[in-house]
């Protein structure tokens, strides 16, 4: 085997809530990760040489250890000896510092690609070990699928599948930065916290309205009240018969959970329309038994 290509998929947060800052400077988090049908593709092939190549379609990312795939390469190549070359595309759909942990996902497939194509023989906890050290979201995204993500984000609780949804994903047309959304948290703007326990009740009986009463997400505290299109986004997509709409992450990508696609697509087209944002998509969530098959 000589080449690998995998997909990476693209992960929002159902429910996010910050409990605290850590002496260390992390936050303990409480979140609820669901991962979406939306994903990059990556190929990673053995090229004569001992240099990691990566190539990507979007002009401004780099592509030297700044990325997280070349710095993965090149941390697992020195860690197991590996005196081959390795040539990575990506190619990147999911948008850049947008809450939709693209970088994270990337990362973790790049663990697991490296371990397929040199048979390193290491099992799951070993490469979210590795993973974890480039990232706290990476050993959730190893596996993907519902999850409850705790500490800082790397204790992980699997959690049964999502129910059948479709999912309209928004990235105006900024970007946020988390530094920025944390700082401002801890300057005193965290004052509510989403009904977490309302949606993990609600993933466990299947109760899509119930998800959509609870869903919630603390750093919205700070990115809507900077931004207030997300809440425009958010009031077009409920308007337009979403049960649910949250900003993921750090934001700026704002989403909506729709029963009916047909529901979602007219939603989406409205968000068009308005021009509220570049980047639309109809997509679906995608649950775990479906992902390591790619
Ligand atoms: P998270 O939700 O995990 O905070 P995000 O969706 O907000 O992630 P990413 O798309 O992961 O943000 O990108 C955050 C930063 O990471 C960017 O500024 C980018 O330069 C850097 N980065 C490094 N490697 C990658 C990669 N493979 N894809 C995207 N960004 C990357």
């Amino acid at each position: 085997m000589n080449q690998i290509e995998v997909k990476a998929r693209a992960k929002i947060n159902i429910s996010l809530d910050v409990l605290g800052k850590r002496p260390d400077g992390y936050h303990d988090v409480r979140m609820v990760m669901q991962t979406l049908e939306l994903y990059d593709r990556l190929n990673f092939k053995k090229i004569r040489g001992d240099k990691v190549i990566l190539k990507t379609n979007i002009p401004y990312l780099p592509t030297d250890e700044r990325n997280l795939v070349n710095k993965i390469v090149g941390y697992m190549k020195e860690r197991y000896k590996i005196r081959t070359g390795v040539f990575v595309r990506l190619k990147k759909v999911i948008p850049v510092a947008a809450g939709l942990a693209g970088g994270s996902a990337d990362a973790a497939e790049t663990v697991k690609a490296m371990n397929r194509l040199f048979h390193l023989g290491l099992s799951l906890e070993e490469m979210m070990e590795i993973g974890g050290r480039f990232g706290a979201d990476i050993p959730y995204c190893m596996v993907g699928g519902t999850a409850l993500a705790e500490g800082i984000g790397e204790k992980i609780t699997y959690l049964p599948d999502f129910p059948e949804c479709h999912v309209v994903l928004v990235k105006p047309n900024f970007g946020v930065s988390t530094a920025h959304v944390f700082g401002r948290l801890d300057a005193g703007a965290l004052d509510c916290h989403p009904d977490t326990e309302g949606v993990l009740e609600g993933i466990r009986n299947r109760d899509l309205a119930a998800i959509g009463r609870s869903m919630g997400n603390v750093l919205e505290t700070v990115t809507v009240a900077e931004h207030p299109l997300l809440a425009d986004i958010k009031k077009t997509l409920l308007v337009h018969g979403a049960i649910g709409a949250l900003m993921s992450g750090s934001g700026p990508s704002v989403y909506g959970l729709f029963a009916e696609e047909a529901a979602a697509q007219e939603a989406a087209r409205r968000i068009i329309e308005k021009k509220m944002a570049k980047f639309v998509r109809t997509t679906k969530i995608h649950n775990r038994k479906k992902v390591g098959c790619q």
